[in-house]
């Protein structure tokens, strides 16, 4: 099992911290200076129904996708996903596509206009892109490799996905990897580099160099939309790639 970090709980915390309160707020909870003793203990006791509520729904909303035994398992617990904002604009939860025993995982951000409409992550441009670096680059077919994304669901216009929508959809990702547990992991891009790494640093610095997740090699790139706008950068792409390819076939021993 890939240990769960203390990071990842404290989201999940702040996360469930923050739906009480809105819980709280739409429950029309408030203890106003002057309250009547009357009016204090009805309010008392509707928060204690309230923080039940909260409590049961947290350990039901995640538990069962943290104790899911393989990825079918994980995707049905995950259901028909509320639990951030995403979902108010999304046509597909994009869960992951491939082989669930791969030994190569590459994670991107997030679903874009395609995918959410396919349900299946990297099919728009990037994703034919993504597709090339595998089959064309690689020599392997998409089935062999496993694909997923940081956040399930598509940010509105394609913009970048929020902290709590990642703190929301961090859980999932990262048991996906534990289930996969694939021997390597390409990080496309600034926030799959973030979220599994948890460092601020810029991909430029990261790229090209091996890190570790939770002992899965790991090798941050560019993402395949960013080569889209700078194709230039493409030769650093395959330089890392390269990298991949030979720590796949055991020649960096
Ligand atoms: N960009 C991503 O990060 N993921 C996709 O699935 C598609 C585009």
């Amino acid at each position: 099992m890939v240990e769960e970090n203390g990071g990842e709980e404290f989201a999940t915390l702040v996360m469930s911290v923050r739906r009480h309160l809105q819980r709280r707020q739409r429950a029309g909870i408030r203890i106003v200076p002057g309250s009547s003793p009357a009016e204090v203990k009805r309010a008392a006791l509707q928060e204690i129904n309230l923080l039940g509520g909260t409590m049961d729904n947290l350990f039901a909303e995640n538990a069962a996708a943290l104790k899911a035994k393989n990825l079918e398992e994980l995707r049905a617990a995950i259901g028909d996903c509320r639990r951030c904002k995403l979902c108010s604009g999304r046509t597909n939860v994009v869960f992951g596509v491939g082989n669930p025993n791969a030994d190569l995982m590459f994670i991107g951000e997030g679903p874009g206009r395609d995918e959410d409409l396919q349900g299946e992550p990297f099919v728009g441009r990037a994703g034919q892109l993504l597709t090339d670096i595998i089959t064309k680059g690689m020599g392997m077919k998409r089935e062999d490799v496993y694909i997923a994304n940081v956040v399930k669901c598509r940010p509105p216009e394609n913009r970048n996905p929020e902290p709590d929508e990642v703190a929301a959809c961090e859980p999932f990702l990262k048991k996906q990897i534990d289930l996969v547990r694939p021997r390597i992991i390409v990080a496309l891009g600034k926030f799959a580099v973030q979220a599994l790494l948890q460092s601020k640093v810029p991909i430029t610095k990261l790229r090209g160099q091996w890190h570790s997740y939770h002992g899965i090699k790991l090798m941050p790139t560019f993402h395949p939309a960013y080569l889209l706008r700078n194709p230039a950068d493409k030769k650093l792409v395959w330089e890392d790639i390269k990298k991949v390819i030979k720590e796949l076939r055991g020649e960096n021993a």
